[in-house]
C-alpha cells in the first residue's frame, strides 16, 4: 500500500486559469494554499530592456533585465493586487503565499515589487479599498511604501533600496 505523500511548504499547488471580466485572465487556486507556501516559480527567457517587443510578456527583473515569454502561460497571466496574496519573499523569482489562500481564490502580487523602469505604469483595476489606481515604478509609490514591501520585492530591488535611507543622512552629514 502506498503511503500518502505529505504535502510539503516547497511543492508547487493547484492553480487554474480562469476568465475574470474586466482584468482579462486570472490564475486561481483550485486548493487551499498555506501562507508561506511556495504558489510560483516564474520563468521564461531573459532580454535587456531594448531587445523588448511589445507582443513579449516581460517582467523586469534588474535593471536593465526582463524575463520575457510570448505569453499565453499561465506565470503570464498572475493580475497584480495593491492588496496582494503572495509576494517575493524570498527575494527571487518564486510567489510565496502572504496568507493562507481559499481554494477559489485569485492568486495576485504587487507588479511594483518587480518594477524599477522609469517608463513603466499602468491603471489598476484590482478593486481593493487600498488601490493605489496607478501601478508605478517601485521607488515611486512614496517612503513608507518602499519600507513596507521591500521584504516583499525582487533582490535587485532590495539592493538599490535597503540602504536608501543610510545615503539620505550620509548627505545630511
Ligand atoms: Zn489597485
Amino acid at each position: 500500500m502506498k503511503t500518502a505523500e505529505k504535502q510539503t511548504s516547497f511543492s508547487t499547488p493547484p492553480l487554474q486559469v480562469k476568465k475574470t471580466g474586466r482584468k482579462g485572465h486570472g490564475v486561481f487556486a483550485s486548493a487551499p494554499i498555506a501562507a508561506g507556501s511556495l504558489v510560483v516559480h516564474l520563468s521564461g527567457f531573459v532580454l535587456p530592456t531594448h531587445k523588448l517587443r511589445a507582443d513579449y510578456m516581460a517582467l523586469q527583473i534588474d535593471s536593465d533585465m526582463w524575463l520575457c515569454s510570448r505569453g499565453g502561460r499561465l506565470d503570464d497571466m498572475i493580475n497584480h493586487s495593491c492588496r496582494p496574496n503572495t509576494g517575493f519573499t524570498g527575494g527571487g523569482l518564486k510567489l510565496f503565499a502572504l496568507l493562507d489562500i481559499a481554494a477559489g481564490e485569485e492568486i495576485t502580487f504587487d507588479y511594483s515589487t518587480s518594477l524599477t523602469d522609469e517608463a513603466w505604469s499602468l491603471n489598476c483595476l484590482c478593486g481593493e479599498k487600498a488601490c493605489r489606481k496607478t501601478i508605478l515604478p517601485f521607488q515611486h509609490n512614496g517612503p513608507a511604501y518602499m519600507q513596507k514591501h521591500l521584504s516583499l520585492a525582487l533582490d535587485y530591488i532590495r539592493k538599490l533600496y535597503a540602504t536608501s535611507h543610510r545615503s539620505t543622512h550620509a548627505r545630511q552629514a
